[in-house]
């Protein structure tokens, strides 16, 4: 069956790529579908963040807050300093399955998200 199938390749630990939604969502099933791009951001960790921008060589910078230095799109919905001011629900310590199951604390993600699009380049330090 082409599900049990999916399974056994989404479960398979040989394979790289995409560990970090399969954390989150360890069940493959056919009635999920993300549709908003920030939300997609926080499963996903692919989004605007010096993480991404570091592992597919576009940019090598850092946050400016120099709290961390993985920097995923995960530090902008639980820990950065520079985006506290829009967040309230959201913290340290939660998980990802939590935050997006929750309509306020969605729209936290898409305020946090979508100030460090705007701000990327007071937010982003290049490291040189
Ligand atoms: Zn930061």
């Amino acid at each position: 069956m082409v599900l049990e199938g999916w399974q056994t390749r989404w479960a398979d630990e040989e394979e790289d790529r995409g560990r970090f939604t399969y954390n989150i969502f360890p069940e493959v099933k056919t009635t999920r579908c993300i549709v908003d791009r920030y939300v997609t951001q926080a499963m996903t960790n692919h989004g605007l963040c010096p993480y991404y921008l570091k592992r597919f060589n576009l940019r090598d910078c850092n946050c400016r807050c120099g709290e961390d230095t993985e920097d995923g799109i995960h530090h902008y919905i639980f820990w950065c300093p520079l985006v506290q001011h829009l967040r309230k629900l959201n913290r340290p310590g939660m998980d990802v399955a939590q935050a997006v199951s929750h309509p306020k604390r969605v729209q936290e993600i898409r305020s946090a998200l979508s100030f460090v699009y705007t701000n990327q380049s007071d937010i982003f330090e290049d490291n040189t």
